[in-house]
């Protein structure tokens, strides 16, 4: 349908708009939900009043609410006031930006670091810039990649060469197909967050070096919990030397707010010079980057966290198999619980809010693949075992009474 310039035209197009989202079921509703520091992974349910347990947090390790975290904060607070006054152009650096790109550039043993407002921003501006300084670059992107990087690819201008997700045979004959002469960049993740799979980070910096691609790696579901100092999966597998640039969040396994990159001066000098995402906008506060901060540093130090959190998500994974819960094995943290169809992962996710006082959202289309549907458990170093039972027993009643088909027990090592 054209557009009609009229008084009430712009408000048609946008309920069009809405009203196509419902209909294809992809209208959004959030849950009313309040955290309550020192009590996660529960929270409070606004509508019933209820205490609920969170299941798909992103705070993969609870730092959210970690002391250490919680004083940095209120101590630069209290100290520095509230705003960071004004972008760093105009304001200045203040010190805790500038310890907390020292730490993260440390933390990944890279030259320099720079800081944005998210990590969504940090993909979005690092990407767009480096593509569209190199002349006549092309990006190599993973089927997968974050919507960040997508965007910042796109805002590049650089030709994209899309390679089946994880599928290094695919990338190497899109490299070979390209002038050997013609920039590369090869964008891609370490942890996927919805299939919790795991890039091959070694084979794609070996066909990096042989094709001279730069690496540009979003850690952002693994900083904080892989590692010996928790720098990700590049640096617990010994390749962080081989990836260009790394990417991550300050927002998930640290608990604050923010996104960065990391890599050798030249480049990240040349983000902070040219990308109107960093240069345009406001820094982030002083209280935040000291949150930050105090976060990564206790995790270089702690490794009690990243344990935890590993042997609750094997837990976790045991305790659902056995009990026939279709689960997807992962190598990582995350515990995807396969429902395969749009509504049922919707009622199933409302029946374990309503019913069983449990929060874990559906994932459906688009985030994943049409008859791929899920529940994504992120188990937490703070969940229970006692949590984890009431977790599959509320599987199954709700299960049972959607008719969701289970897969065989395995009865040989049940779990009490
Ligand atoms: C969440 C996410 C981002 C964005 O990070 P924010 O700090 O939340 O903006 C980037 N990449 C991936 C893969 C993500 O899942």
């Amino acid at each position: 349908m054209s557009f009609n310039a009229s008084p009430h035209a712009y408000d048609h197009a946008f309920e069009a708009t809405l009203e196509s989202i419902r209909s294809e079921g992809r209208y959004r509703v959030f849950t009313d939900l309040e955290r309550i520091a020192g009590a996660f992974p529960n929270a409070l349910s606004r509508r019933t009043g209820k205490k609920v347990t969170v299941w798909c947090a992103n705070d993969y390790l609870g730092m959210g609410q970690h002391e250490v975290v919680l004083s940095a904060m209120q101590q630069a607070l209290a100290e520095m006031g509230a705003g960071a006054g004004g972008t760093r152009n105009i304001s200045g650096n203040h010190s805790r930006m500038v310890e907390l790109e020292k730490t993260i550039a440390e933390l990944h043993g890279k030259d320099a670091a720079l800081v944005f407002t998210s990590g969504y921003v940090a993909n979005e501006a690092a990407l767009s810039t480096i593509g569209s300084v190199l002349d006549d670059c092309v990006i190599f992107s993973d089927a997968q990649n974050h919507a960040s990087m997508i965007h910042g690819i796109r805002h590049s201008g650089a030709e994209k060469k899309v390679f089946r997700h994880n599928d290094v045979d695919h990338l190497a004959k899109l490299l070979a197909s390209v002038d050997a002469k013609r920039p590369k960049i090869i964008a891609f993740e370490s942890v996927y967050s919805m299939d919790g799979d795991i890039g091959p980070i070694r084979e794609i910096c070996a066909l990096a070096r042989q094709y001279h691609a730069l690496t540009y790696l979003d850690e952002v579901h693994a900083v904080g919990m892989y590692g010996d100092n928790g720098a990700g999966i590049a640096r617990r597998d010994g390749l962080e030397d081989e990836v260009d640039i790394i990417q991550g969040t300050l927002a998930k396994a640290y608990g604050v707010i923010g996104g960065y990159v990391a890599s050798r001066a030249s480049i990240i000098d040349t983000i902070r010079s040219c990308a109107p995402g960093f240069i345009f906008t406001t820094a982030l506060p002083p209280a935040i980057a000291a949150g930050a901060e105090a976060s990564i540093r206790y995790l270089m130090r702690s490794s009690h966290e990243r344990e935890a959190h590993q042997q609750n998500a094997a837990t976790l994974k045991t305790i659902l198999s056995d009990a026939g819960i279709p689960i997807m094995q992962t190598p990582t943290h995350i515990v995807p619980v396969m429902v395969n169809d749009a509504s049922l992962c919707k009622k199933a996710s409302d029946m374990l809010l309503e019913e069983h006082q449990i929060y874990v959202q559906p994932i459906n289309y688009p985030t994943v693949r049409k008859g791929s549907e899920r529940l994504r458990f992120t188990p937490t170093p703070l969940h229970s075992e006692e949590m984890m039972l009431s977790l599959r027993d509320a599987l199954l009643q709700v299960f049972s009474e959607l008719n969701i088909p289970l897969s065989r027990a395995d009865t040989s090592r049940a779990y009490a």
